[in-house]
């Protein structure tokens, strides 16, 4: 096992990662940006290496920094965490071409998924079901582009195959707006991801945000760990994650579970990732794969039990996968509100000194978060200023759980999303599960256009 280990990424999951280690009895190197030099997570690192300023490009995304911060501190491993460097096959192969163990999958593989048009090709030969849509990227023939999205069928969505984070992408409604569509998405396609490569999918109306978790090691083992149900999403930005999702019939589950493992074994995968499906009418279409740990990874974990930062720990050491795959049985419900630090109704972010804060607890609440009393929420990254996950017997007490546990959190001097939070726990549609994608901006926009 590591003795030491670099974590190189900020706020509640560099916590998260830290309190995994120290767990398992490994050192921690918190490298940080000057804008996040007091945060605690920093203070309470074995180490902790400033990396440059607050701007990402300058610290959180600076490579040589980050590698140099390795070098200084002797650190054996780098957890890149989600966001920032995590899915990037050129920072994963610096840091093996440096003599480090990069805590995640082989840049080959980082590179395979992170392109979605090669990530779908892969899939579909591992007998991964895909959404219907162009054979693979998009070609510069008008002709051909309209015979594409006539054979796939109106709507379609137009998709950057080197696109994240919900965005690079663009709905068509008609042969009309198509071939306009499709250039304008390459062209933010290019500055965005510096990739003008765009595909074609059908876009589903109704669908919900299936995912399945796994966990592969280098021996060729690999196991689901169920699913999760991620679509209470806003501008295709997930807000409340749970485990398992409401109603799915545990055989569909199963099977497609273990399309992805058979997938993993196929390609090699090694490490934590999460294969990402549209569900519609009882069938599964695979949309992408993230090569990492995700920010809802503590639903599956309250429901498995299984730690899965101290996975990709393990694997990352050349270790045997813990459990078997007989070994994962999923007990009870979890739920996860993702609490941003944002007006609750126009979203806009609202950074700022916390004044007040006290956090929930009791049975089955877990709050994960870096966040305290005093505690500044810079105005430089992500908006998420933690976590709060419930859990219960069943879907019913976890929902009362999380409404216990939002009416006791208190957050001030910022806005966060709580009183929204509060809305979805009471909200009939959410109440009785399995809401489409589309649920809460057509919730959003009904209570725009309603008179004060
Ligand atoms: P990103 O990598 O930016 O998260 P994804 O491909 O995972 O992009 O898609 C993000 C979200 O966009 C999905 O959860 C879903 O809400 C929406 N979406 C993507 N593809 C489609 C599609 N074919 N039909 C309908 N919605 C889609």
């Amino acid at each position: 096992m590591f003795e030491k280990i670099l974590i190189a990424n900020r706020g509640e999951i560099a916590l998260r990662i830290q309190r995994a280690c120290r767990e398992m009895g490994i050192k921690t190197v918190a490298v940080h940006s000057e804008a996040d030099a007091d945060a605690k997570y920093v203070k309470l690192a074995d180490e902790s290496v400033c990396i440059g300023p607050a701007q990402s490009t300058l610290s959180y995304l600076h490579v040589p920094s980050i590698i140099s911060a390795a070098e200084v501190t002797d650190a054996e491993a780098i957890h890149p965490g989600y966001g920032f460097l995590s899915e990037n096959a050129d920072f994963a192969e610096r840091v093996e071409q440096s003599g480090f163990v990069f805590i995640g999958p082989r840049p080959e593989t980082i590179r395979l998924m992170g392109d979605k048009v090669s990530a779908k090709d892969a899939m579909k030969a591992s007998g991964v079901p895909c959404v219907p849509g162009s054979e693979g990227a998009l070609s510069d023939d008008s002709d051909e582009i309209i015979r594409t999205a006539q054979d796939v069928g109106y709507p379609v969505i137009i998709k950057a195959a080197g696109g994240g984070g919900g965005r690079g992408m663009r709905v068509v409604h008609t042969e009309a707006a198509l071939l306009n569509a499709v250039s304008m998405t390459k062209n933010e396609a290019q500055t965005a991801f510096g990739n003008p490569v765009v595909y074609m999918e059908k876009f589903l109306e109704n669908p919900r945000h299936i995912e399945i978790q796994v966990l592969a090691d280098e021996h060729g083992n690999a196991a689901f760990l169920g699913e999760r149900d991620c679509s209470m999403q806003r501008r295709h930005q997930k807000i409340i994650e749970e485990a398992p999702a409401p109603g799915l019939d545990p055989k569909l589950r199963d099977k497609i579970g273990e399309r992805c493992a058979e997938a993993c074994r196929k390609i090699g995968y090694r490490g934590a990732g999460t294969f990402e499906f549209l569900y519609e009418n009882g069938e599964f279409f695979f949309i992408e794969m993230n090569t990492r740990v995700q920010v809802e990874h503590p639903v599956t974990e309250m429901i498995t039990g299984i730690d899965i930062v101290q996975e990709q720990i393990r694997i990352a050491a050349g270790l045997k996968l813990s459990f078997k795959q007989k070994d994962v049985q999923l007990k009870g419900h979890s739920i996860e509100c993702r609490i941003n630090a944002e007006d609750p109704y126009t979203f806009v972010p609202s950074p700022g000194r916390i004044t007040v804060y006290h956090v929930p607890g009791g049975p089955g609440i877990r709050v994960d978060s870096h966040v305290y009393q005093n505690y500044v929420v810079p105005q430089y990254y992500d908006s998420m200023v933690g976590k709060l996950i419930a859990y219960g017997a069943t879907r019913e007490q976890a929902i009362a759980r999380m409404k216990t546990a939002l009416s006791e959190m208190v957050i001030e001097g910022i806005k966060t999303n709580i009183p929204l939070h509060q809305d979805l726990m009471r909200d009939a549609a959410f109440v009785a599960g399995g809401t489409s994608i589309h649920y809460l901006e057509h919730k959003l926009a009904a209570a725009k256009a309603k008179p004060q």
